[in-house]
């Protein structure tokens, strides 16, 4: 028998990952790489809305379908990842009765199932809508976790043989006697316990095929191969609050705008956004108007927002791509669509595909889509089965519910563990006695954290996507030194002390754009405390410092010798 082809996978978030456990399932040889962590891409700065497809009901109808078939799916292969909100397209006094009824006819011409609601009942759903809100259509959608989907995409790739290789750039696409061959890697250092190439090292990948599913980047690794993908980038800000103001998706039921949804997540709420066409993924610039403008503009829906507290903001790069001849001058009249771009047919350049455009919800059907064309250019007859089978830790909602009455662990903190670890729950929460909270605002116990951190070892950034550590609402002014503790005594204390410093830093990236008022005091009161009780300021640790050179002298009187 022949060995299976060997497919490169480029691109480690919910397109590369979906599309490395579909290829691995139907028995290819699979090698995803990724520059940075998995989710380090836009699948890690998104909403996390499970679209119902009712935003693009008018707009889009294509995406809006695919949309409402592969909600379906995720609920049920998925269901550890995502949680039924429900949504709501309400209507303000000054937003269009034509506009809500072509809403209504498009969510029903797709079959998104939708329910028009009078301003009372919407009300009696989500307590806080504004009270001069007319009109309300509910749909199905949802709140989807984008970190726990990749990781469990990416483990069950891993089971079907799949080798996934992060920290590990795509610097070249070899390409001899015009056909692609495979591509050159940089290896990074990664952290974690997975096996890694060598930091600093290159590696030369061999392989029959390459999917380019690098997103907003994909251009990039076009030029790498001499080939024009023309992907238009278009940043977009979420800001995240303290609390969950509201339990149910909001959206505004109006053509289009910046500013017009609000997601639960979590014990948080995630406001959004704006759409800006940007030249370069990684470098734009983050401004303090798009914030303004989510509480201004979403405070109209939700009026608590005006005076609840903002605990950061992030932003994404949407991968939008259009095909040149059509050149939509609004970034918000560019399809929500994807493509599958066949280089061998466009570029006369066989060997190497992209996958571009899509939302995170369409992840799992591109996916199928690139695997069907890859399959069939290699002659494998395999049936995709990634809308059956479920993803690790999602196959039986008993498990958890069981693991919360044997734990006797009180409610959230089970509910929401289980909620993470799926079927995984009670080997988890049994592997640690005692098993205290270490993150109280996320509730999230010692166990879960060791075991993140077995999977991700001193990248205390990965244990935190994985559980959720640190991301609450004091972010992780009380925590962070508790993540940091339990790599230790496995890793030596500047190890501790690099992987805290890392989690702190990244912690702060995003809070610096909220500081005012209330958030503001805590964020001092953070820094205050970190750098008073773990010397964050001036931390020795790590640094060679001769003790023995200093002279204590006589103690003064005045402080009794601390
Ligand atoms: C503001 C905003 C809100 C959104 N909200 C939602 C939502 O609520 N629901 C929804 O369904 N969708 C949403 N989306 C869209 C969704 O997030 C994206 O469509 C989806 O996450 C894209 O996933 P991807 O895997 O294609 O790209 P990415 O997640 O960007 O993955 C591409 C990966 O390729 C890697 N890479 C790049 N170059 C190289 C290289 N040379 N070598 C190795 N690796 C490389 C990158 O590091 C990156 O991790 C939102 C997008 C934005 C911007």
């Amino acid at each position: 028998m022949n060995a299976p082809a060997h497919v490169v996978v480029v691109g480690g978030g919910s397109t590369g990952t979906g599309i490395a456990r579909d290829l691995a399932m139907r028995g290819l040889d699979v090698t995803l790489v990724e520059k940075g962590n998995l989710t380090h891409g836009t699948t890690g700065r998104m909403h996390g809305l499970l679209h119902s497809g009712g935003r693009y009901a008018v707009s889009d109808r294509k995406s809006a379908r695919e949309c409402i078939e592969e909600n379906y799916v995720l609920r049920d292969v998925a269901s550890h990842c995502v949680e039924e909100t429900g949504g709501l397209f309400v209507k303000r006094p000054e937003d269009t009765d034509e506009y809500f009824e072509e809403k209504l006819a498009g969510c029903r011409a797709c079959d998104i199932p939708a329910e028009v609601l009078s301003g009372e009942e919407a009300r009696d759903l989500e307590p806080h809508l504004a009270p001069d809100v007319d009109r309300a259509i509910h749909v199905p959608d949802a709140a989807i976790d984008p970190f726990r989907l990749c990781v469990a995409n990416a483990v069950d790739a891993e089971r079907h043989g799949a080798r996934i290789e992060t920290h590990a750039e795509v610097t070249d696409v070899r390409i001899e006697a015009g056909e692609v061959v495979g591509v050159t890697v940089r290896h990074e250092s990664g952290p974690g316990s997975r096996t890694h190439g060598k930091a600093g090292e290159t590696e030369r990948i061999d392989a029959d095929h390459v999917v380019n599913a690098t997103g907003a980047w994909a251009g990039r690794l076009g030029d790498l191969a001499g080939v024009d993908i023309e992907v238009r980038p278009s940043k977009g800000v979420m800001t995240v609050m303290n609390t969950r103001q509201v339990d149910t998706v909001v959206n505004r039921c109006r053509p289009k705008g910046d500013a017009d949804i609000i997601v639960p997540h979590e014990t948080a709420c995630i406001l959004g956004t704006t759409d800006e066409e940007v030249t370069d993924p990684e470098d734009y610039p983050e401004e303090g108007w798009e914030v303004d403008l989510m509480i201004d503009e979403l405070s109209k829906l939700v009026p608590i927002l005006e005076d609840a507290r903002t605990i950061r903001s992030f932003w994404g790069v949407r991968p939008l791509y259009e095909p040149p001849e059509v050149g939509s001058a609004d970034p918000t009249d560019i399809t929500r669509d994807f493509f599958l771009l066949d280089h061998d047919g466009r570029d006369d350049l066989p060997g190497m595909t992209s996958i571009v455009g899509g939302k995170l919800t369409t992840y799992r059907m591109m996916a199928e889509r690139i695997a069907d064309h890859v399959c069939e250019r290699f002659g494998v007859r395999a049936d995709c089965r990634t809308a059956d089978e479920p993803l690790p830790g999602s196959e039986d909602h008993e498990v958890l519910d069981d693991a919360m009455r044997r734990f006797g662990l009180r409610s959230p903190v089970a509910r929401r563990s289980s909620q993470r670890l799926g079927s995984r729950t009670e080997a988890v929460l049994s592997s640690c006695d005692p098993n205290p909270v270490l993150c109280s605002c996320e509730a999230v116990s010692r166990a879960e954290v060791r075991d993140a951190a077995a999977q991700s070892g001193t990248d205390l950034n990965a244990v935190r996507l994985r559980t959720r550590a640190s991301m609450g609402n004091c972010q992780g002014a009380f925590c962070c030194h508790r993540m940091a503790s339990e790599l230790y005594p496995a890793h030596d204390e500047p190890t501790v002390d690099d992987a805290l410093s890392e989690l702190v830093e990244e912690r702060w990236k995003g809070e610096r754009h909220a500081l005012w008022g209330e958030q503001l005091s805590q964020a001092a009161l953070k820094y205050t405390l970190q750098a008073t009780t773990m010397n964050r300021d001036a931390d020795p640790v790590g640094t060679d410092v001769a003790w023995g050179d200093f002279d204590a002298g006589e103690r003064p009187a005045t402080d009794g010798g601390r």
